[in-house]
C-alpha cells in the first residue's frame, strides 16, 4: 500500500464481505485520518498521495483487526460524539447518532423552558458520552452520572478531561438504587439504558454482540422495559415538579414505554422516531398533582 487509493483498495478487497461498500469507504477514510493526520478533503482530493511506509504498516495491522469483526472505534480508541472527541474501548458502547438526537431534544426542550441552571443526571452514562456533551452545551447545569461499571466511569472520567468539563460520576446501579429522599433534586433526568433482547440480539451484526460490553446492551426476554420501570420510579421521587425525564428507547417497545411511564404518573409524554424512522425517544414531564 504505497497510496491513498491502494489503501481504499486494499480494504475494499478484505473488508467487503463484512461491510457494505459505503460502511468499508468511511472506514478506510477514518483510518487513513487517524494514521496519516490526513483531512477527509485531502483523502479524497488526493488518491495519488503517497503515504510512509510506517503509516502503511499501521494501516495493515489495523486491517487485520477490522477483518476480526472488530469496531473500527475500539481499534483507534477514540471517536466522535455531538461534535466532540470521547475515547472508547470495550468496556462501553460505541455512541450512536440516535443518541445524539437524543441529546439534541434536550438542549432545545432547556432553551423553550428558558432554563439557565440546574441539575441533570444521566443514568448509565457508559463512555458519558450523554453527561459530557450536554455538560458543554448547557454549561449552567450541574451535571452527574451513574454506572454500574468501574471501568466504563473511568473512561466516562478520562473523557470529561479530554473535553475539559466537570461532571460527577458514581458508581451506583439504578436496579438497586435507594434514592436519599432529602438530596436536591433533577431538573432533568436522561438515561440510554440496555435495552437489546434476545430476539433483537439475533438480527445485529457480530460486530456489536461480539464486541460491545453486553452489560450495557442487553435485557431479559421476559423483563425488557426493567431499566425503565427502575428509571421511572427513581425519576418520580427524584425530579423536580416540572422536571423533564429523557429515555431513548427500544423501537419495538414505544407504546408499551409510553405507557408504562403513564401509569408510572409522568405527564406530556411525547414518543420521537429517530433518523432512521423508528421510535426511539421518549420526553415526559413530572406534574404532581
Ligand atoms: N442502539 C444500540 C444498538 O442497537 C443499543 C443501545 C442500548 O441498548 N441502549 O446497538
Amino acid at each position: 500500500m504505497k497510496t491513498i487509493k491502494d489503501v481504499f483498495e486494499n480494504y475494499r478487497l478484505n473488508l467487503v464481505k463484512m461491510y457494505d461498500v459505503n460502511e468499508v469507504n468511511a472506514i478506510t477514510s477514518l483510518t487513513i485520518n487517524n494514521v496519516c493526520e490526513l483531512s477527509t478533503a485531502k483523502i479524497k482530493a488526493f488518491p495519488e498521495f503517497e503515504i510512509s511506509a510506517g503509516q502503511s504498516l499501521k494501516l495493515k495491522n489495523i486491517l487485520l483487526e477490522l477483518k476480526t469483526g472488530k469496531p473500527i472505534q475500539y481499534i483507534l480508541g477514540n471517536t466522535e460524539f455531538y461534535g466532540l472527541p470521547f475515547n472508547v474501548n470495550p468496556s462501553v458502547l460505541i455512541p450512536r447518532p440516535e443518541t445524539e438526537e437524543l441529546v439534541e431534544w434536550v438542549i432545545n426542550s432547556v432553551s423553550s423552558k428558558q432554563w439557565t441552571a440546574g441539575s441533570m443526571l444521566d443514568i448509565g452514562t457508559g463512555s458519558g458520552c450523554i453527561a459530557i456533551s450536554l455538560k458543554k452545551n448547557l454549561p449552567g447545569f450541574t451535571v452527574s452520572a451513574i454506572d454500574i461499571s468501574i471501568s466504563a466511569l473511568k473512561t466516562a472520567v478520562s473523557n470529561a478531561e479530554l473535553n475539559t468539563v466537570d461532571v460527577e460520576f458514581v458508581e451506583a446501579d439504578i436496579l438497586n438504587f435507594k434514592p436519599e429522599t432529602k438530596a436536591p433534586k433533577f431538573e432533568i433526568i436522561i438515561s440510554n439504558p440496555p435495552y437489546v433482547t434476545l430476539h433483537d440480539k439475533a438480527q445485529m451484526h457480530s460486530n456489536v454482540t461480539d464486541f460491545e460490553p453486553h452489560s450495557a446492551l442487553f435485557v431479559p426476554e421476559n423483563d425488557p422495559l426493567i431499566f425503565y420501570k427502575a428509571i421511572a420510579d427513581y425519576a418520580f421521587t427524584r425530579l423536580t415538579s416540572g422536571g423533564l425525564l429523557f429515555l431513548e428507547i427500544n423501537e419495538s417497545y414505544g407504546s408499551q414505554t409510553v405507557e408504562l411511564l403513564r401509569v408510572k404518573g409522568f405527564n406530556n409524554i411525547e414518543l420521537r422516531k429517530d433518523m432512521s424512522g423508528r421510535d426511539r425517544m421518549i420526553k415526559c414531564e413530572l406534574i404532581p398533582r
